[in-house]
């Protein structure tokens, strides 16, 4: 078990065992191939490939997925429990692509560790340093995986090295290989004293595992040639003399991250890498609220919205909320207390994420993650209790930076559109800018990408085609403060006024020196970037 919180309550055992945890990584590094030696792993799936099959059949559900496909990025994220030994895994999907980084740092919120995959070869990329740095503002725990060791890899130390410099994270070794690309034998668990050889025949065993009496015992002979091992030596002795040792104070805190080496494709290290997740990746503790924290080990159930996904299923038009919970054992049929608008809600059909396909869950408990259909009631950030007001901290919301108009290609098809847009604004695909004057709406968003993928979504799931184009304004303000003096505001520079999908007020305009007069003649007033989540 890990190293616990000092002074908090004991943990539920359900609650005990969760381990709920996103994989970060570059595209390409094998997050994909790893996820499915996971759920093969987790008993889920009896053959790997089903994740890929799964997600393909996906895509003939829903259309967008071409475009996810022909950009080689991945815009749809999901959640997939499993069991693994004694605990219970909640694996939740981080989309890669850098465009959609707005999902995935919401993503970053509901969980507890994060598993950081790197390419033997290629070491930390561009996208992996990213994603890093918001498990760092969080202080979330990182278990790193090397992966494509059967593969020409760099040499073990400077791949180390490069993660310790890089982001400034000390790195201790859970296991070593012995050699790389074709020469690669498998690994020496630093940990428990095993060898663990990989079986190049057969992709899906599992490796065999040898108990040794440390480095020198002489069974070791047996298994690995005179020179490799000889290295293997060396290189153990100098790793246990220079490298970091193991601290899982340290790990806990976000400051020490353990390495596994092996290759998912050939599921070699997957199960020392589960297990490590198992013993030292945290189980639910503490989550950020307002007025107070909550804890995991508390009854009444509580939970958030961490991400919202509509037309799921084209057909039926049915938006799942994904909310992660942060305490109590909710069972289905339980009615929670909407808090931001204060309604009760019954939760009838949650559903639980298994890894074959979506279920009716009966139940759940703190760390899980249940996706609850409805009709867009649950928005992001929005809070689910038993009754008290509380207001989950810590997610974000973006400054829209790119802004554009858009059109339909039939103007007939108006309010269909604004449907569409009111839609992917309340799912936190995109803004959506109503201007006081003239007709149609002004999208915005992060990353340029966005708006093709917003296209192509509308085409998709409302037959509509649709036209992006350039605006006046290149920024976006939330206007708050008295509301006289709002109202006053908006009167005076109606031109540049705009309501959001809520109703909210928003100042546009293309200059940096338009907002600064604003702070300056309006000193009631404030113009923020971003709209806080409720
Ligand atoms: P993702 O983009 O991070 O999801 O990466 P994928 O899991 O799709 O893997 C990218 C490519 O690397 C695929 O062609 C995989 O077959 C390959 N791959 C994944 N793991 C390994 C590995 O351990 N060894 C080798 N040689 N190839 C791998």
């Amino acid at each position: 078990m890990s190293d616990r919180i000092p002074n908090t309550p004991p943990l539920p055992t359900e609650v005990a065992r969760r381990r709920t945890f996103a994989i970060i990584s570059h595209p390409d590094a094998g997050k994909t191939t790893l996820t499915e030696k996971f759920l093969l792993y987790g008993g889920a799936i009896q053959m790997a490939g089903q994740v890929r099959a799964k997600g393909e059949a996906r895509r003939t559900r829903s259309d967008f997925m071409k475009l996810e496909q022909e950009r080689g990025i991945s815009v749809s994220a999901s959640a997939m429990s499993f069991p693994f030994r004694d605990w219970w895994f909640n694996l939740v999907d981080t989309p890669g692509h850098s465009d959609f980084s707005e999902d995935t740092y919401r993503t970053l919120t509901a969980v507890d560790a994060a598993v950081m995959v790197i390419d033997g070869a290629k070491g930390v990329e561009s996208q992996t340093r990213k994603l890093f740095e918001v498990c760092r503002m969080r202080d979330l725990p990182i278990l790193t995986f090397c992966n494509k060791m059967d593969r020409e890899a760099r040499d073990t130390f400077e791949i180390i090295d490069e993660i310790q410099q890089e982001l400034q994270l000390d790195v201790c070794p859970a296991s070593w290989p012995i050699g790389q690309g074709r020469e690669f034998l498998g690994c020496y668990d630093m940990l428990n004293d095993r060898l663990e050889l990989m079986d190049r025949a057969d992709r899906n065993k599992r490796a065999e595992s040898v108990k040794m009496q440390g480095l020198d015992d002489p069974r070791m002979a047996e298994h690995i040639p005179a020179d490799q091992l000889e290295k293997l030596r060396e290189e153990v002795a100098m790793a246990r003399e220079l490298l970091p040792t193991f601290d899982a104070r340290a790990l806990l805190d976000g400051n020490l991250s353990l390495i596994w080496f092996g290759s998912a494709i050939n599921s070699f290290g997957v199960q020392e890498l589960m297990a490590g997740i198992g013993a030292f990746g945290p189980p639910p503790e503490v989550a950020p609220a307002e007025p107070r924290a909550v804890g995991a080990w508390e009854k009444p159930v509580t939970g958030f919205v961490f991400k919202v996904q509509a037309n799921m299923d084209p057909k039926h038009r049915d938006r799942v909320a994904f909310l992660r919970l942060c305490s109590g054992h909710f069972e289905r049929g339980m009615k929670l207390q909407h808090v931001r608008t204060g309604k009760p809600m019954a939760v009838a059909n949650p559903m639980l994420f298994l890894a074959q396909d979506r279920e009716i869950a009966e139940d759940a408990w703190a760390g899980d993650i249940i996706g609850i259909p409805n009709h867009g009631q649950l928005r992001i950030g929005d809070a689910l209790t038993e009754g008290e007001t509380l207001r989950f901290t810590g997610i974000p919301s973006f400054a829209p930076e790119l802004l554009q108009a858009v059109r339909a290609g039939d103007p007939m098809k108006a309010k269909h559109l604004e449907k569409a847009l009111t839609q992917f604004a309340e799912e936190g695909a995109s803004k959506l800018f109503k201007p006081a004057v003239g007709s149609g709406w002004i999208v915005g968003v992060v990353g340029p990408l966005q708006f093709d993928v917003l296209a192509s979504r509308i085409e998709q799931e409302y037959s509509l085609p649709v036209r992006f184009e350039p605006t006046q304004f290149t920024s976006a303000r939330w206007v708050s403060g008295p509301r006289d003096k709002v109202e006053e505001f908006a009167r005076a520079n109606r031109g540049h006024m705009a309501e959001d999908h809520d109703g909210d007020p928003v100042f546009m305009t293309r200059l940096q020196w338009d907002i600064d007069r604003v702070g300056r003649d309006w000193p009631d007033l404030r113009l923020t970037a971003t709209k806080e989540t409720m």
